[in-house]
């Protein structure tokens, strides 16, 4: 059978992009679909973008800490368009960066929305394309749930090109995207509320880290707003928004945002009339080879339901092409991803947590912990703290979980992933001679 293309992806995000590239590397001929922009989430409205605004939001604490150092600086004014828009001509340079590496690869880019229209058909507009191989790449979507005056609400897609900077912004959720901006809102000079339906913050992550970040976070002048929830949003006549609350609050604010997860992107794909399986929650079904209940259709990225990280779809896209071009059967290996959280200060961690090392090894676990005051903040003057934590499986002396809480903390931890990795013990990181002074070296003279 003769097909237009060996491999055609339908979204260029990090996932797509990733196999597409490493698939064309190894001759075959790819095209690319994408309806929206080069790079998907993570480029465009996602890590990228949002890590600029955290670099943007950390700058009036730094003026703040100078002052105990005799550097003596105020800030003299923000200015929410100018770091918008340097922020979207940074994405568009980006964005042409990632034209750029597509083509030289050879892959071609088709702009447009795909749906599969049989098991070698996907067609986009009036154009019906064939291929032996189908990669679904679509990513996700912010979900909101269904609250009255719920249309007056952003989400992270708007968040990066508000006309005007809220004064005053409530965040509903708990996880990453809701974290992180609250800390970006409120580093930016916002009067910012955080509030999640739950009992503590970011759910899934260590128990004393959790507790030990959220009341870091409210040191720096987070409100965060636990156990309840907006019952509705109203809008008044001088655009500004009044939520209440489930537990009678109100609260006056210029924005509200719905920062309550993401659902997998597969709306007019076409999944159901091909019989695809999909998870409860929308998420594709594949096994060990990102492949779907139809043999020629693929899927990765967060459309899967694996977490929903750039570097986890980055990894599935070289595996995706070594299992399909290069014959090797080798899944994508989901232990020990390091992940951070970029909130003042940072959070990071890999591997298990104590609740989940208790869970699966009992009485077999040792916990080393370090609570101390950074260096930096005995002059700075600020109460910041940082935490670190490491759980250890005390049969074995093999290093189960490494947490931390404290500025630099993501940058941290991608060394200590690697350690792990490598099957790390105790007693290796313990005859590891440390850099000092750093926070780092705490991690290698926990006793
Ligand atoms: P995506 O990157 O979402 O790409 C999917 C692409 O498919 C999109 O470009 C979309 O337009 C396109 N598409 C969808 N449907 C169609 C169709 N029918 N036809 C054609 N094209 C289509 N991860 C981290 O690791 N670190 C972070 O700091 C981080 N920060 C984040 C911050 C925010 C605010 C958000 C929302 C996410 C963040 N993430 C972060 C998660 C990360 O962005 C995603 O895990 C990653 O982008 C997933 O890649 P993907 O290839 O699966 O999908
Ligand atoms: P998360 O799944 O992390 O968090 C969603 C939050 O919304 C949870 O606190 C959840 O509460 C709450 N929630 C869900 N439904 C409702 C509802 N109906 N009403 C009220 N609250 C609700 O999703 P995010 O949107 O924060 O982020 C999506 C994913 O993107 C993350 O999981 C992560 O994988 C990725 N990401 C990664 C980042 C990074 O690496 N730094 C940064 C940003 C995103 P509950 O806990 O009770 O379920």
């Amino acid at each position: 059978m003769n097909y237009d293309y060996d491999l055609l992806v339908i979204g260029a995000g990090s996932g797509g992009v990733r196999a597409s590239r490493m698939a064309a590397a190894r001759g075959k001929k790819v095209a690319v679909i994408e309806s929206r922009y080069l790079g998907g989430t993570c480029v465009n409205v996602g890590c990228v973008p949002k890590k600029l605004f955290v670099y943007a939001s950390e700058y009036a604490s730094h003026l703040k800490e100078g002052a105990g150092f005799g550097v003596h600086a105020t800030l003299d004014q923000f200015s929410w368009p100018e770091l918008r828009d340097n922020k979207t001509n940074e994405i568009k340079r980006l964005n042409g960066i990632y034209d750029n590496m597509l083509k030289n690869a050879g892959v071609e880019i088709i702009n447009g929305t795909g749906s599969i229209i049989d098991p070698h058909t996907v067609a986009v507009s009036e154009q019906k394309l064939t291929a032996e191989r189908i990669l679904i790449a679509t990513g996700g979507w912010p979900f909101v749930p269904k609250v009255p005056g719920i249309e007056f609400a952003i989400t992270s897609n708007d968040v990066f090109y508000l006309d005007e900077f809220p004064q005053r912004i409530v965040i509903v959720g708990g996880g990453y995207i809701a974290v992180e901006f609250a800390g970006i809102f409120n580093g930016l000079g916002a009067e910012t509320t955080l509030t999640y339906r739950g009992e503590q913050i970011l759910r899934g992550f260590d128990s004393k880290v959790r507790e030990f970040a959220a009341n870091e976070i409210a040191k720096k002048g987070v409100r965060i707003s636990t156990g309840c929830d907006i019952e509705k949003i109203e809008k008044q006549a001088d655009g500004s928004l009044i939520c209440a609350f489930t537990n009678g609050e109100t609260i006056a604010c210029d924005a509200v945002m719905y920062a309550t997860g993401r659902r997998p992107m597969t709306d007019g794909l076409g999944l159901e009339a091909l019989g695809i399986a999909m998870r409860e929650d929308g998420t594709i079904i594949t096994d060990d080879h990102f492949k779907t209940t139809v043999d020629s259709i693929y899927a990765l990225g967060d459309v899967i339901g694996t977490p929903a990280l750039t570097p986890v779809a980055l990894a599935q896209g070289m595996t995706f092409v070594a299992q399909q071009f290069d014959g090797d059967a080798t899944p994508t290996d989901y232990n020990t991803i390091a992940t951070a959280v970029f909130c003042q200060p940072n959070i990071a961690t890999v591997g298990l947590t104590e609740e989940e090392a208790a869970c699966q090894f009992g009485g077999d676990v040792s916990v080393f912990e370090s609570e101390f005051r950074p260096m930096k903040h005995t002059m700075s003057g600020m109460s910041e703290r940082a935490y670190m934590k490491l759980l250890v499986q005390t049969s074995t002396d093999k290093i189960l979980g490494a947490h931390m809480v404290g500025v630099d903390a993501g940058e941290i931890m991608q060394g200590l992933a690697v350690a792990m990795k490598a099957g790390a013990t105790k007693v290796i990181l313990d005859s590891t001679i440390g850099i000092h002074p750093t926070a780092a070296e705490e991690f290698v003279t926990m006793r």
